[in-house]
């Protein structure tokens, strides 16, 4: 982990700052929950894709059959399985982690404690897109390392519970992302997402799944509707709406039958 070499100087200073205002000086939040930032740079994502190419060439030269990252993507390569995993690990604990505890405290930001970190690749003779889905983790960071490519946008549609995951999405929860190389989308895992076909070109992404198991055993416990579900949250105000209306029928009522 050489952090100088890395990241751009930007999300380092913000980092050391260990600040929410540094934090927001450097992100932008296009839409609720999903943070933009400039991460990495090119030299770094040149030299991954190159050490992943490397490893690539070796599985198919030595007939090697390897671990897929997911049941979703059957290219692409599990990292922490060649070497990468005490750099991911600080990488969750030293960067995301920080940024984590002030952006997705409400789902064990501040206690992730394990990662799953892979990289998928898009493009022709890859896989094309990647279909709507929630992640196995708290937060997700999904850092894109290029390379040339088209298509390949990421939607999301909104956060949810497992008791809501398919239901609708309202008109405020529809998000398309264009990725460029560098920069990283953070996101809750629950956040429903897939990505779009990438019609020319290759297009290769880093992703850490962030995970906590404080957060994971207290959810156990709990017995309200998480905050963060927007459908438990619409189904919220909906109560709310109604029993304000029946309140009001009632005094509506009480007046005129006093008058
Ligand atoms: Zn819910």
């Amino acid at each position: 982990m050489n952090p100088t070499k890395f990241f751009v100087p930007a999300f380092l200073k913000a980092i050391n700052d260990n600040t929410e205002q540094s934090f927001r000086n450097i992100v932008s939040e296009p839409s609720p929950g999903i943070f933009v930032f400039e991460m990495l740079q090119k030299d770094f994502c040149e030299a991954l894709l190159e050490e992943i190419e490397n490893f690539e060439k070796w599985v198919t030269e030595a007939k090697f059959r390897i671990m897929r990252p997911n049941t979703m993507n059957k290219y692409g390569a599990v990292l922490d399985d060649f070497g990468f995993e005490t750099m991911l690990d600080k990488l969750m604990e030293g960067f995301i982690r920080p940024l984590s505890r002030v952006f997705f405290a409400e789902v064990g930001g501040s206690t992730l404690d394990s990662h799953h970190g892979f990289v998928v690749e898009y493009g022709q003779d890859r896989d094309v897109d990647l279909g709507f889905h929630v992640d196995d983790s708290e937060v997700t960071l999904n850092v894109c390392l290029g390379k040339q490519f088209s298509g390949g946008e990421l939607f999301f549609r909104g956060t949810r519970c497992e008791k809501h995951v398919n239901t609708g999405t309202q008109s405020e929860e529809i998000f398309d992302y264009s990725h460029a190389p560098g920069q990283a989308v953070l996101h809750r895992g629950r956040h429903r997402h897939g990505s779009r076909a990438t019609t020319s070109g290759h297009r290769i992404n880093l992703l850490l799944w962030c995970r906590s198991s404080v957060f994971r055993e207290m959810k156990r416990y709990q017995k309200d509707f998480p905050s963060w579900c927007g459908e438990c949250n619409r189904e919220k105000k909906e109560r709310q709406r109604s029993s304000i209306a029946t309140r009001l029928d009632i005094f509506r009522r009480e007046s005129e039958s006093t008058a």
